[in-house]
């Protein structure tokens, strides 16, 4: 600051008021996690605020994790909190929601607070504690003071008996590895915690220090571990050209069945089978989950859309854009692992045909717009029932398809020269590097209309915004590919009811939208008992020995009462798709298929 020419007196008054300012010590955030009753999956928590300058202070739990668009109301599993003075006297403490407990303190600078959390949910977005380890995600364990996001943390854990290792991107104190370090709550709440006796994998990659940390055995072998999470780092980091991470962590949690990924801002947490690493397509897929966490650290964690960052942990934020941040980020995943080179040209193009036949056989296609089925994630992605396919998309499964689409759109339109990676990697120089804010819809649209040249009105207005069916192949035909229905000309029969047989008992699961199960009145937990007469063990096996057209008499078993069901079978107008070359591509398509499966 400069005072020339300012009159004595307000130099007074203006070194006053930096007095006053200096004298304001910064407010204070330090947390202590011990585990004394780990066998009975408790994690206590005291958490202490210094230096507050107010009369009360409200202290919340967030409701939801970033990454998973779910109010999970973490602050149910909380029990016994308690505020107090430096001298121990028990402040006034009162819950004024569901998530938010108010600490009366009047002049009281600093406050202790203690409370603890049952931890029994072992998920990827969720926390789990017993006598062996405990995986923390941290946005269900820490609370934080309400107004105060930005403020830095210091951590202390003490382990339970003999935990001796501890996994987390979070920075450590040297030569402490238990007290860690968070420069504000984003951080903090987006960095899980692994504490136990994890085995764990050290490496260097794309010139980032990697830490994978192997929760619970598995059949991994650490050699191979390295040399294939090279490569997919490797291929992953030259879309983008740098990698913004100090290091990265992968907790990994071996677990008898099960599966999926969290990404974080410099680690991710993936539950895998324990044998998935023996056979060869199910360690592809592990690897094409390596990838698709791996990815989101560009996309969604620092190319992220307006509302995804700074986050608001006490309610949903809503974008229509996951389908850019999750449907790009699983489109990318099996394609890294095919450009890391796991994946052989004729696997690859079979799994893209598996992800047509799935998208055009869903018959919520014809319901849920692309960008709605992000919005409504909340409501809907995460609470699916038994009508869920008749009514919704996902925006992973479309948005991947949409992303191949527009892939190949920019790479015809510029033969072969661009791709979906020079949009990503524009974007992420542009709106995180440069402007370091969220994209809207808009910009988003503007990139890909940028590098492809043309505009997407039209495709944004039938495939985002709007139910229109995939015209696949004219997208594909750019690549000199086209899908063929491996169903067309057959006459297969066709109920429209998936059932599962438990306990004796055929028993309807889902019933779909316009099939005949639909619209004679079949209903999902009917249990089917007879059909023309004859009493019913293996449905498929009866349903064989129909035709097309015929009705059917089909006696149930609903709420204990039993009725008979007149059913006209149809033809099965599900599509099974192949994707082949056509016979003569031209040069142009040659190019363009060049690029594509690299
Ligand atoms: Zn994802």
């Amino acid at each position: 600051m400069n005072f020339k020419g300012i009159p004595s007196f307000l130099i007074v008054i203006i070194s006053v008021m930096m007095m006053s300012q200096t004298a304001q010590a910064a407010v204070k955030i330090n947390y202590q996690l011990s585990f004394p009753e780990a066998q009975a999956h408790y994690v206590e928590v005291e958490m202490s605020i210094r230096n507050l300058d107010q009369a009360y202070t409200d202290v919340k739990m967030p409701v939801w994790t970033p990454g998973s668009y779910l109010v999970r109301e973490f602050a149910r599993h909380v029990e016994g909190f308690r505020a107090q003075a430096p001298d121990g006297k028990a402040l006034r403490a009162e819950k004024i929601s569901k998530n938010t407990w108010r600490v009366y303190h009047e002049k009281i600078a600093d406050l202790k607070i203690n409370y603890r959390v049952y931890a029994f949910e072992l998920t990827v977005r969720t926390s789990f504690i017993d006598a062996s380890h405990a995986f923390l995600s941290s946005t269900s364990i820490f609370m934080y003071p309400d107004g105060m996001l930005n403020l830095p943390s210091e951590i202390k854990i003490i382990p339970h008996k003999d935990w001796k290792k501890i996994s987390t991107s979070l920075d450590s104190k040297k030569g402490d590895p238990y007290t860690l370090y968070a420069p504000d709550y984003d951080v903090l709440g987006d960095s899980p915690i692994e504490i136990g006796n994890q085995d764990i994998i050290e490496f260097t990659a794309a010139g980032v220090p990697h830490y994978v940390a192997m929760v619970g055995p598995g059949s991994y072998d650490r050699e191979k571990i390295i040399r294939d999470f090279t490569r997919i780092i490797e291929e992953s980091t030259k879309i983008f050209g740098k990698h913004p991470c100090k290091n990265y962590t992968f907790i990994v949690h071996n677990v008898p069945s099960g599966g999926g990924g969290l990404e974080h801002l410099n680690s991710t947490t993936v539950q895998t089978q324990r044998f998935s690493y023996s056979a060869e397509a199910t360690y592809n897929s592990f690897l094409g989950l390596i990838a698709h966490e791996y990815f989101h650290l560009w996309n969604v964690k620092r190319l992220r859309p307006a509302a995804l960052g700074p986050f608001d942990y006490d309610t949903e934020n809503y974008t229509r854009a996951l389908w850019v941040s999750e449907g790009f980020t699983a489109f990318y995943d099996n394609w890294l692992v095919r450009r890391a080179g796991f994946y052989t040209v004729d696997k690859y193009l079979e799994l893209m045909a598996a992800d047509f036949t799935k998208q055009t056989n869903l018959a919520g296609n014809n319901v849920q717009p692309l960008s709605e089925s992000s919005f409504d994630a909340w409501i809907k992605y995460y609470r699916r029932n038994e009508n869920s396919n008749n009514s919704q998309v996902s925006y992973y499964d479309k948005g991947s398809l949409a992303a191949a689409l527009i892939n190949l759109e920019i790479l015809h339109q510029t033969q072969g020269q661009k791709s979906l990676d020079d949009v990503m990697k524009y974007m992420y120089d542009e709106y995180y590097t440069k402007l370091n804010r969220g994209f809207t819809d808009a910009e988003m649209k503007k990139a890909i209309e940028q590098f492809a040249g043309v505009s997407f009105d039209a495709f944004y207005a039938s495939y985002i915004d709007g139910t229109g069916p995939f015209d696949y192949n004219k997208y594909l035909d750019y690549a000199g590919l086209k899908l063929t229905d491996q169903n067309a000309g057959k006459n297969d029969l066709y109920l429209g009811a998936n059932t599962s047989a438990t306990g004796g008992k055929v028993m309807v699961t889902a019933v779909t939208a316009g099939s005949p199960a639909y619209q004679y009145g079949l209903n999902v937990n009917d249990e089917i008992l007879a059909i023309d007469g004859y009493r019913v063990d293996d449905l498929a096996k009866m349903l064989n020995l129909k035709k097309t057209g015929d009705t059917i008499k089909m006696m149930v078993s609903r709420d204990g009462m039993i009725r008979t069901l007149d059913i006209v079978l149809a033809k099965d107008p599900n599509v099974k798709y192949k994707l082949e070359r056509v016979a003569q591509p031209t040069p142009a398509q040659d190019a363009v298929y060049k690029a594509w499966v690299k």
